[in-house]
């Protein structure tokens, strides 16, 4: 399947990393929107929140999502899911966008 962020987690595609485990990958985004933009995506396809059953997959995500501002300390963040071409998704794989208003150090 032709899925840029299939490709990024077959490492088929560069990106920088900053969490991976069996079933979720987070890393940098390409074009940030803030000062500091994380993608937290499951490693199985699935294509929005509007397929069947993803609901069951968010929790993790933003468990992740969690554990990446804890371990940097970052007190406050932004938590986005554009769900459809309308909803302004244009990559589709299920993603969540971790974004932050100032710069974060990376370890
Ligand atoms: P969305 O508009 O919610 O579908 O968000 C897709 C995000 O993927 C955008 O913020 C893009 O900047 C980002 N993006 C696109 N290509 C890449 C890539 N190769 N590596 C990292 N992020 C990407
Ligand atoms: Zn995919």
């Amino acid at each position: 399947m032709d899925c840029l962020f299939c490709k990024i987690i077959k490492k088929e595609l560069p990106a920088e990393i900053v969490y991976e485990d069996e079933t979720i990958l987070a890393f940098k985004d390409i074009h940030p929107k803030a000062p500091f933009h994380i993608l937290i995506v499951p490693k199985k396809h699935i294509d929005s929140i509007k397929s069947n059953g993803a609901e069951r997959v968010v929790g993790g995500l933003v468990s992740v999502a969690k554990e990446i501002a804890q371990k940097r300390k970052i007190e406050g963040y932004k938590l986005v899911f554009n769900v459809g071409k309308e909803g302004g998704q244009v990559v589709n794989h299920l993603h969540l966008h971790l974004l932050v208003g100032k710069p974060v150090e990376m370890p």
